[in-house]
């Protein structure tokens, strides 16, 4: 029987659990998930680590539910970067040392992504991993090659508007992949991390709640690269964060998208990084009377607040394009109040609320 390796369904798992269940399942390991976000594993989570964001209690939650299952090693890579100068929020490489707190926790499995060490065709520390598993480095390398294989397919079929799940469990044909497309009246964009928009408990599944209130959906995650990229050049400074930098990419980029109705900006509680990326964003929808909605989600998040806010945006938005009420604001003032200095300042897209925050 093989090594029984235990993922979190948590945080990254949104992003990366196919390339790692692909190389671990290519190393002859068990993969062994944490069950679906509940209110248990939320309640465990907020009892181990008090102040942090709702993402990262709900990852703690998921590791202790795991602590319970016959597993040989949990897996929690330290993510330090994924692309040249940009790095993820500090958390993601605080994670191995805040689960290394826990009582009663199996061991765990390390693993540094830091893309400014990688040299060769695999990454040294790819072999260190996979020496765990097996002494022969060319079943180290296939299984790193069909990891990357299957992560490039994931990503792009992510592009095409299938739901991570979907893809993982492969829950549809390659042929016939459903979208989150479908003939509405609204064409809405759905912007934030991966696990805000697709841990269905955390975000009170607002995919389907759209959907049946007649909106056809965007995700931050329907977007290439060199998409994000390309619309980020209008910014005056780089983005620091590359989870940010994918945030602020998508929405910049339906800002110009006349066929989007409105975004709805889906963050966390006690968010750093997203506290300066969407006051960014909504700085530019402001100055371009462009409808957007912020949903805020902490663990006191309730089902019927965020069914009201909703429903009134959506409402908002119809009248909006049925009677062409466009002096409508879906943020709370006139969209021509004289006085409104954010609207004075043109369409000039600001950063120096970043570089405020950076310098003190
Ligand atoms: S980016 Fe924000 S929500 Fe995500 S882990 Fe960091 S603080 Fe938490």
């Amino acid at each position: 029987m093989g090594i029984k390796i235990g993922i979190p369904r948590a945080l990254l798992y949104y992003d990366y659990f196919l390339f790692w269940s692909t190389f671990f399942e290519g190393l002859g390991a068990e993969i062994i998930l944490s069950p679906k976000t509940n209110k248990e594993i939320l309640n465990s989570g907020i009892k181990a680590v008090e102040e942090t964001c709702l993402p990262v209690k709900v990852f703690m939650g998921h590791v202790q539910s795991l602590a319970n299952q016959k597993i040989d090693y949990l897996f929690i890579p330290r993510y330090v970067s994924t692309e040249p100068r940009r790095f993820p929020c500090p958390k993601f490489m605080g994670l191995p040392d805040m689960v290394k707190e826990l009582p009663g926790i199996p061991p765990a499995l390390n693993v540094d992504i830091d893309i400014r060490k990688h040299k060769g065709e695999v990454p040294e520390e790819m072999y260190r991993l996979g020496r765990v598993f097996t002494f022969n480095p060319w079943k180290i390398r296939l299984a790193y090659r069909l990891a990357l294989e299957n992560q490039e397919s994931f990503k792009n079929r992510m592009h095409r508007g299938l739901q991570p799940e979907e893809i993982f469990f492969n829950r549809t044909d390659t042929k016939t992949d459903r979208t989150l497309k479908q003939n509405s009246t609204l064409r809405l964009g759905l912007i934030g991390h991966s696990y805000n928009l697709y841990d269905r408990y955390i975000n009170m599944d607002i995919i389907t709640k759209l959907q049946e209130m007649g909106a056809e959906i965007v995700t931050s995650k329907m977007f290439s690269d060199r998409e994000i990229n390309q619309v980020l050049k209008k910014l005056q400074k780089d983005i620091f964060w590359s989870f940010g930098k994918e945030t602020i990419g998508s929405a910049y980029y339906l800002l110009d998208d006349a066929s989007v109705d409105g975004i709805i900006l889906l963050v966390s509680f006690a968010c750093g990084p997203d506290s300066l990326i969407v006051d960014l964003i909504e700085r530019a929808y402001k100055r371009t009377e462009r409808p957007f909605l912020t949903l805020v989600l902490d663990e006191h998040s309730a089902e019927g607040g965020i069914i009201t806010r909703l429903e009134a945006f959506i409402e908002m938005l119809k009248r909006r394009k049925q009677k062409n009420e466009s002096y409508i604001s879906t943020y709370g003032k006139s969209v021509d109040c004289p006085e409104d200095p954010i609207l004075k300042t043109g369409p000039r897209v600001d950063t120096s609320t970043a570089d405020n925050q950076e310098n003190g």
